[in-house]
Order: C-alpha cells, then sequence, then structure tokens
C-alpha cells in the first residue's frame, strides 16, 4: 500500500504540531525496532511517519484522520517487546505515546492513575514513594503502560499477584475509529454488560489504542527474603515447586535457572553469581508483613527443599542482595542474546514441566544442539532459547522450534504464555487454535477496526 504522506503529514502537522511529526528515518531508527532477537525481527516499511501524540484527544484525532484515509497506525511503547508486535511492517504511521507520562498514586483506593507512556521503572518509583507496592516484574524497566496492558506481560513475580490483567481495574482507549472509551474505573468489582476491558488486555495494539489505565497497587510488604536453592538434580528442583505451593506458601516468584547461563548473565554484568557448586537452582522471592511471618515461609520451603534433595539454602536479607540476585537473573535474557536466534515462552501445567524439560532435552540430543532452558516454575512457563551454532542459525531451527511447541501442546500447554504473537508467531496460530476461533477472532478484530488499520499483520493471519 502506498499513502499520500504530504496530505497525511498535512493533517498529522494541525493536530500534533510540526515538532512532534519525524519524517526523516535516520531520526526514527530506535522506534523501528523491539526487542525480538535480530534473527526474527521483521523488517520496518519504508515511507513511515513517526508521531508524538500529548493528549487522548490527540490520539482521537489521529486514528479517525488515519481511518478515514485508510493509513496503518502501529501504536508503540517502550519497544521492548520480543515477538515483533510494535513494528511497522506497511508504510503508515508510528504512534509513539511517551509524552503522554502523567501519573497519580490514589493511596486512600490503592490505585495508580497511569498514562499509557508511564514506563514500568517510573511507575515501581512513585508507588515506592508513596509507600505502596506494585509487584508485576517482567525485566525491562523500559517497558510502558500502553505495552504491559496489550501484551498482558507477566515476569518473575506473577506467583503471588498475577499478570498485567489482574492489575488492570480501568482503562482508556480510543478506537481506530476515533472514539474515546472508558472501561471500569477505580472499583475492585464490576459486572456491566460484557467485559470488553478484557478482550482489550492482551490484544496486542490489534483493537484499539490504549491511553490511560487505573491500576491496582498493594500495601508494601514489611518483610522480603530471596532464597537460592541448590539441587544436584533438575528433576528434584522441579518437582519441589508444587510442593512449595501446595505447603500453603504463596512466594512472590518462583523461579528455575541453571548455572551455566546465571554465570553468563552474572559475568555480562561484570558481577558474581553467589552459589556455584550445583547445576540446577531456584530463586524464591517470599513477602510478607513482619519478620516472623516471612521466616516461618522461608522455614517451611527450606525443610520441603531438604526433603527434596536439596543442597544448603543461601537467604538473601539485605536489599542490595536481593537486587542483585534480580538483576542477574533479568538479565539472562540480554546476557544470551547476540547468540540467540529464539526465545520461545511455552507453558504448561506445572505437574507437566518435568516432563517438558525433559522432551526439550530430547530436542537437544537428537539435533546435537544447546537448548538454555530457564524461567517462571512458580507458573509453569519456561523459556527456551534457539541458539546459533558456530555463529550460524541451524537450518532444522524450524524442526526444533515445533518440536518444542508439539511438546508444549501434548502436555496441556500452550506455546506462548506471556510474550504473546505479535508478527513472528503469526503464521503458527494457525495451527494451534481452531477455525472456528480464528473467524471468531477476526470478527471481533473487524467490529473494532472495520478498516483494518490499527497494527495489521498482527496476530491474525490474513487469509
Ligand atoms: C530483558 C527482557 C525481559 C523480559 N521479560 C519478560 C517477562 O518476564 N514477562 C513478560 O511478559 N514479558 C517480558 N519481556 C517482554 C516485554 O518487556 C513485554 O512484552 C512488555 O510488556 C512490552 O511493553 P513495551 O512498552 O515495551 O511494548 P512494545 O514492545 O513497544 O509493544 C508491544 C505491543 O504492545 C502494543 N502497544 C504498545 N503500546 C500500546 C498502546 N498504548 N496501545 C495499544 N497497543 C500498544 C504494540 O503495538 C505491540 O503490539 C521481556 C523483555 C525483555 C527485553
Amino acid at each position: 500500500m502506498t499513502i499520500k504522506k504530504g496530505d497525511i503529514v498535512k493533517k498529522l502537522e494541525e493536530i500534533v504540531g510540526r515538532e512532534w511529526i519525524i519524517k526523516e528515518r535516520e531520526y526514527m531508527e530506535s522506534n523501528l525496532r523491539d526487542e525480538t532477537p535480530d534473527v526474527l525481527r521483521p523488517h520496518a516499511a519504508e515511507d513511515l511517519i513517526l508521531v508524538k501524540p500529548s493528549s487522548t484527544k490527540e490520539v482521537s484525532q489521529i486514528l479517525k484522520a488515519a481511518n478515514q484515509m485508510r493509513v496503518p497506525v502501529f501504536p508503540v511503547g517502550g519497544r521492548t517487546g520480543l515477538v515483533g508486535g510494535c513494528i511497522p511492517i506497511e508504510p503508515g504511521i508510528i504512534l509513539s505515546l511517551e509524552r503522554m507520562n502523567n501519573l497519580e498514586v490514589d493511596k486512600e483506593n490503592l490505585m495508580a492513575i497511569a498514562e499509557a507512556g508511564v514506563t514500568l521503572g517510573d511507575l515501581i518509583k512513585a508507588v515506592e514513594d508513596a509507600d505502596l507496592f506494585f509487584p508485576l516484574h517482567p525485566g525491562d524497566e523500559g517497558a510502558q503502560i500502553g505495552g504491559l496492558i496489550s501484551t498482558n506481560a507477566g515476569g518473575v513475580r506473577a506467583v503471588k499477584y498475577g499478570v498485567m490483567r489482574n492489575y488492570v481495574k480501568g482503562l482508556e482507549v480510543v478506537l481506530p475509529t476515533g472514539e474515546i472509551l472508558n472501561f471500569g474505573g477505580r472499583l475492585i468489582k464490576n459486572n456491566t454488560g460484557y467485559d470488553l476491558m478484557h478482550l482489550i488486555i492482551g490484544s496486542e495494539g490489534t483493537l484499539c489504542v490504549i491511553t490511560k489505565a487505573v491500576i491496582k497497587l498493594y500495601p508494601k510488604s514489611g518483610y522480603s527474603v530471596t532464597l537460592v536453592l541448590p539441587f544436584d538434580s533438575r528433576r528434584d528442583a522441579i518437582r519441589t515447586v508444587p510442593k512449595i505451593l501446595q505447603s500453603g506458601v504463596i512466594p512472590l516468584a518462583v523461579e528455575y535457572v541453571g548455572i551455566k547461563e546465571l554465570n553468563r548473565a552474572a559475568e555480562h554484568l561484570g558481577e558474581e553469581w553467589p552459589v556455584q557448586e550445583v547445576d540446577a537452582q531456584l530463586i524464591i522471592i517470599l513477602s510478607g508483613s513482619s519478620e516472623d511471618e516471612v521466616y516461618s515461609d522461608c522455614e517451611r520451603i527450606s525443610k520441603i527443599a531438604e526433603e527434596n534433595n536439596a543442597g544448603e539454602a543461601l537467604i538473601a536479607e539485605t536489599r542490595e542482595e536481593q537486587e542483585r540476585i534480580l538483576r542477574i537473573r533479568s538479565n539472562m535474557y540480554t546476557a544470551l542474546k547476540s547468540d540467540m536466534v529464539d526465545i520461545l515462552d511455552v507453558t504448561v501445567p506445572m505437574n507437566k514441566l518435568s516432563d517438558l524439560m525433559d522432551e526439550i532435552d530430547k530436542i537437544a540430543e537428537k539435533y546435537g544442539i544447546y537448548l538454555p532452558v530457564y524461567g517462571h516454575v512458580g507458573d509453569g512457563n519456561l523459556h527456551i532459547h534457539l541458539m546459533k551454532e558456530n555463529n550460524e542459525v541451524p537450518r532444522y531451527i524450524e524442526e526444533v522450534r515445533d518440536e518444542i511447541y508439539r511438546a508444549g501442546i501434548n502436555l496441556g500447554g500452550v506455546i506462548t504464555g506471556e510474550h504473546g504473537i505479535g508478527r513472528i508467531r503469526v503464521e503458527k496460530i494457525g495451527g494451534i487454535l481452531t477455525e472456528k476461533e480464528i473467524n471468531l477472532m477476526k470478527e471481533i478484530k473487524r467490529i473494532f477496526d472495520p478498516n483494518g488499520i490499527l497494527n495489521p499483520g498482527k496476530i491474525l493471519p490474513s487469509n
């Protein structure tokens, strides 16, 4: 599709002012990519206009104009996505909400009211300053509220408080046709008709543009500790996880990590991982209102771990020690990235995690390759990395990916628990959802976006 750039630029200048439009490619480079590994990342189209509105009204005017002129619009957030969801793959408008970053913390209602361009880092800081807590922590604090909601982000701290969907209580959105809608609010309960708000959460910028959100907060937990539990065998580590969750202790996070990847992540940061003796490790974050409560949970977990052949636990108590552990864990992706072809986020029922790991080992053995695996085992969610071999993309990479997907599905799981479909997994969705499900989704897309201008080519196959 070619666009009449002159006409749309003129219209956009009327809406946001000349200084908030960028037409030159060299000044929009960072908006043409996300964190998807280089090998897979889709190419951005030529003929793009980057626009930065400052208000919901401006977003509405931009979408209305784009819809009338049939110009594609690609919403971008912090561009930390891993599936090419925000990449402008057709000529059109890149809609950056970075200027819309107003943030209010409502202490009385335990809610934050955040515009779409507020970053995760800014939200965490403002909430902490108000002596409250926003637990969600996907690895990159540059992600923005609009992106976190559009991808229904998860991350390491979803075991106790859930994924982004569990925090969103209200949304302000703009439809591709320009109408502004509000759902929910500073409310805990709302049963008014079909739940359109939850349809929008996780819709990856294909149904509407999110401009503002009401987000649930929690009281600051008085006390937290991070445990690192070493195991001789991975099977022992993984089978301990459901036992911990069945015990009544609900940790903030339960992560499985391997020493090889941890050391690489630590080295990348110029740091050292504190537990070296064994390969398989669980990182467990516990929080509670008092030291006694957390220590009692800690003791219960240590006992369960011991019964399942764990070695001596490392208990990190100071904020610095705990932050260092989380920092190294969060850096695992970045440290592997230069040799990475893809990062999968297959999710299975918790009691099938060991079986999935075994299947992945068999696949690695069959192809003679290194498949690093770690992740959010407390949520049944593993990150499996497909790596280059001798600096090259292995020719059988598609087969490896498909075999891992098949293993996950055969165990009652899904191919993505957090990162979504975006652009790079569109052709996979046809083999996974039924025709009826895809047709229903296409109908929903058509109702929201009759001219298909919003983030085309994402989630759903075109035919
Ligand atoms: C090191 C690292 C670790 C990560 N760890 C995790 C993890 O543990 N768990 C997890 O879930 N994710 C993780 N991610 C992925 C990523 O951080 C999340 O997907 C994040 O939610 C994306 O937010 P963003 O603002 O960067 O969105 P972007 O990447 O900019 O966009 C993502 C999608 O949201 C849409 N979008 C953005 N803003 C809007 C808006 N205002 N309205 C409508 N649509 C919009 C885009 O069109 C696109 O489809 C990780 C990424 C990195 C780099």
